[in-house]
């Protein structure tokens, strides 16, 4: 099982990379599919059957949505979020779609996209089920995939045989599968942790093209968080949540503002923030390991490049590539999912990545990274999913500002030791997936519990 860093960070639309991305990506490869079995012009109707998690939350987090332009043609990564919202309401008001934007068929989204709320698939929460039909409604095709967390599909033959996890046979020069394994590896070959990891992507594609794409990732980062801070509003969905980023930012830009000791932390926050209003309301963000924790990844790199010393761009790269090895240490051991994990697998792995990442470029050594991981994620332990009107909003954008705060204190903790620490990131997530596992479901993104129960909704 080899994961790149690119699995990890893609580009697509908000508000989830489990329920939108991932189902849009799916439902874009069964078209795929139908086309390479010959079926594709036979298509006269199609069905999307949605389970578990992404019926229960599917509504608030634009799983519908997402399930249409798939099945319309459309890739998360290239399509352009106001374009998105214009062709759905026309598939909407048509009750017709171009099936993998080719031939005209029917498609009433009210008719054809079915909620099970109350079935599960076998092997993951994030099921679905695609059907094409012919003009007599003959079924011609149907596929399973399960969408698990941070954008990766499955389809039921792969989790058959390898469960929830994505396979693929390519071969690692430094593969690693524990926080000890890529310590011993790094030490025996005097690599830092960047210089392995950057190794390893080398596999891939040449040095050159792993720095570009992962700096220009970085760059859809930052245009994110300028135009989380200039949009102001309130956020679909009907919870009425605030955009707060925007005022935020105009009071710390205020050459008239008192200063404060803890202005520091509103600007981690403004960026934090900025991300995840901009996912909320569906717009372009880069999964960081998932869409619900997209800002605290770009929260801690903004606070490196305007409040460390030294900061450059260019360690932007190193700080990616360390935090994407601790985001592969949580998919192979533990999950990304909140649907299995609740938030532990979310914030809670992208504020342990940011910790790593942000250790790594301030100068630590191998020891101080894993150990910062270990905090990020130690103090994020039983951290529920519970979103309120199953949106992403409440609890999830505040929750991406204490995230990247948590990183930050997480990696100087680490970097004031000297790597030596109690409990290892392989225990802790360890103690995370046995956590997860027993959550009980109504904490893992179905808005059965916590706040989405006890929150009145308007
Ligand atoms: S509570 Fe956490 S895991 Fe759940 S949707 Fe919000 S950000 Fe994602």
């Amino acid at each position: 099982m080899a994961i790149s860093t690119f699995n990890l960070y893609s580009v697509g639309l908000g508000p989830s990379s489990s329920h939108t991305v991932g189902p849009m990506r799916a439902g874009k490869m069964f078209c795929d599919r139908v086309k390479d079995k010959g079926f594709e012009s036979q298509v006269a109707f199609v069905r999307a059957d949605l389970y578990g998690s992404l019926a229960l939350t599917g509504k608030g987090h634009g799983t519908d949505k997402a399930v249409i332009l798939g099945l319309s043609g459309h890739m998360p990564d290239g399509i352009d979020p106001d374009m998105a919202e214009l062709w759905v309401k026309e598939i909407r008001s048509d009750k017709t779609m171009r099936f993998n934007d080719g031939h005209v068929i029917q498609f009433d989204p009210d008719n054809d996209i079915i909620f099970h709320y109350d079935r599960q698939l076998p092997f993951h929460p994030n099921g679905m089920r695609f059907t094409v039909y012919d003009k007599d409604k003959n079924e011609l095709f149907s596929k399973v995939y399960y969408s698990v967390g941070g954008g990766f599909i499955v389809d039921h033959k792969e989790a058959e045989h390898d469960g929830p996890i994505v396979e693929n046979d390519h071969k690692l020069p430094y593969p690693f599968h524990s926080g000890a394994e890529l310590l011993a590896l790094a030490e025996k070959h005097r690599f830092s942790i960047a210089e392995l990891m950057m190794e390893n992507e080398k596999s891939w594609m040449p040095e050159e093209e792993i720095r570009k794409g992962l700096i220009s990732i970085w760059h859809v980062m930052e245009a994110c968080v300028k135009r989380g801070c200039r949009e102001k509003g309130i956020l679909p969905g009907g919870l009425k949540v605030k955009r707060r980023a925007a005022d935020l930012f105009e009071k710390l830009t205020d050459p008239n503002r008192k200063h404060h000791p803890a202005e520091v932390l509103e600007w981690v926050s403004l960026w934090a923030l900025a991300v995840n209003e901009e996912n909320a309301a569906g717009g372009r963000v880069v999964t960081a390991p998932t869409n619900g924790a997209a800002g605290v990844i770009p929260s801690v790199i903004h606070y490196y490049l305007k409040f460390c010393e030294g900061a450059t761009e260019e360690k932007v790269v190193d700080f990616m590539l360390v935090a994407a090895a601790m985001g592969m240490l949580y998919k192979l051991n533990a999950s990304i999912s909140a649907a299995e994990m609740g938030c532990m697998g979310e914030v809670g792995v992208a504020c342990s990545m940011a910790a790593a990442g942000l250790t790594a470029v301030l100068g630590g050594s191998n020891e101080q990274i894993e150990n910062a991981a270990e905090i990020g994620m130690e103090h994020n332990l039983g951290l529920t999913c519970d979103p309120v009107m199953g949106l992403v909003q409440v609890p999830c954008i505040e929750r991406n500002t204490m995230g990247a705060v948590k990183a930050i204190n997480a990696a100087y903790l680490a970097l004031r030791g000297d790597g030596k620490h109690r409990v290892s990131l392989d225990q802790v997530i360890a103690a995370m997936k046995e956590t997860g596992e027993s959550m009980r479901s109504i904490y893992k993104e179905t808005s059965l519990g916590g706040l989405a129960v006890n929150v009145p909704e308007c």
